[in-house]
């Protein structure tokens, strides 16, 4: 860990303390996509308790807390993390492991919950800002959107913040360090499936039926080029293939065959090429054998893109904590995904990576041995103290 004179939030101080139990209670009882019951009242009641104004039922589960500085002022930043939990069985055996079968805080939610949870109880305590800083708890991260559900249930006309500012922890990244990204952090991802029907019969007589399963191949192998042959290479996009169903028997060609995939990439023009590609080359493919595909194309998170602006505030606030070289700006973008992309179409903001640790044996997100650092709560608590500090300073 770096100097932290600079740190609102001290290395093993009390409200660091209060953090670890924070985090690791909601650790112990994980909640998956807007069943987050427990996680948010508990949210609401620490809230509630650091004096903040608290609305509950956001998005469902969703809750949002404002906090009025003591030198007046309008403006509004919104500060978010996210609470749920992934399906996933838990494999460690430490104290505070998932007491909740086949549901684990595998992603590091609960960290992210109770650094902006200790953000929260020292800016209450220390509100010498002008403005107001809006504390988005949102459900849902993973796979289900809560965010949008957030967006929709009117969380930036109710709470119109001006600026969005989110968090995620990086395994792999050191603990005390950050990695920023002026523009692109991590990947669109939509996923498809297209339906070829053909026509079945006897597999000893294929010339008197269209066989679906051979055209599923010619599709997936066409599939392949629309990225390597026919996207910008300086554009990166992943198109993959990842289930094929079709067909019972030794002996039967069946009548239809079913892929699905998965689409990744950065920009809208290459979203929607991709889009256009899966439905032209499985169409005319199709149609050359004699078959018929029908293709369901379904958007599901943008792409998670950083305003330059917000980007180079987000880097100041990590720089006035730790020294520059803990500050990484060059760290490829991520295949991944992240609904706070759905915050990010709303309002111009940045997210950010904070570092869970690179010793070896680290666990990756969503590995049933992952636990999030403690060690980093007070650094993330103190980078969010910061970005107030910069944005609503007088
Ligand atoms: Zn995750
Ligand atoms: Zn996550």
């Amino acid at each position: 860990m770096d100097t932290q004179q600079s740190w609102a939030i001290k290395q093993g101080s009390a409200l660091h303390q209060e953090m670890i139990s924070w985090r690791r209670d909601i650790h112990r009882h994980p909640e998956t996509a807007y069943e987050e019951v427990r996680t948010s009242e508990r949210v609401a009641q620490l809230l509630t308790s650091f004096g903040l104004e608290v609305t509950c039922g956001l998005g469902r589960t969703g809750v949002v807390a404002v906090l009025q500085g003591e030198q007046g002022g309008d403006e509004m930043i919104a500060l978010r993390a996210d609470m749920d939990a992934l399906d996933l069985c838990e494999l460690n055996e430490f104290e505070h492991r998932s007491c909740r079968d086949g549901k684990m805080h595998a992603c590091g939610h609960d960290g992210h919950t109770a650094m902006l949870l200790g953000a929260a109880k020292y800016l209450a305590e220390n509100p010498a800002f002008a403005g107001k800083v809006c504390f988005i708890f949102q459900p849902a991260e993973e796979g289900k959107a809560g965010a949008r559900a957030m967006i929709r249930d009117g969380l930036f006309e109710r709470f119109p913040a001006t600026q969005v500012f989110g968090m995620h922890n990086w395994p792999g990244l050191a603990a005390g360090a950050f990695a920023v990204h002026s523009g692109a952090v991590m990947a669109s991802t939509d996923s498809f499936d297209i339906v070829i029907e053909g026509q079945g019969g006897h597999a000893a007589m294929p010339h008197l039926g269209v066989d679906p399963v051979v055209v599923a191949a010619q599709v997936i192998i066409a599939l392949q080029t629309a990225v390597s042959r026919q996207t910008d290479p300086l554009k990166s996009a992943v198109l993959s293939v990842t289930t094929m169903r079709g067909g019972e028997a030794y002996n039967v060609i069946p009548e239809s065959v079913t892929l699905t995939g998965t689409c990744r990439s950065f920009c809208p023009e290459v979203k929607h090429q991709l889009e256009r590609l899966i439905q032209k080359q499985a169409h005319h493919i199709c149609e050359a054998f004699g078959a018929k595909a029908t293709v369901t194309y379904r958007a599901g998170y943008p792409a998670t893109v950083n305003t330059a602006k917000e980007a180079t505030v987000a880097e100041t606030a990590c720089l006035s904590l730790v020294s520059p070289d803990q500050v990484l700006t060059d760290m490829p973008s991520s295949m991944g995904a992240e609904d706070f992309a759905f915050m990010l179409q709303e309002r111009p903001g940045a997210y950010i990576w904070i570092g869970n640790g690179d010793q070896e044996g680290f666990r990756g997100l969503h590995n049933p041995y992952y636990d999030f650092n403690d060690d980093v709560l007070a650094l993330g608590a103190s980078y969010w103290v910061a970005l107030i500090d910069q944005l609503l300073s007088r």
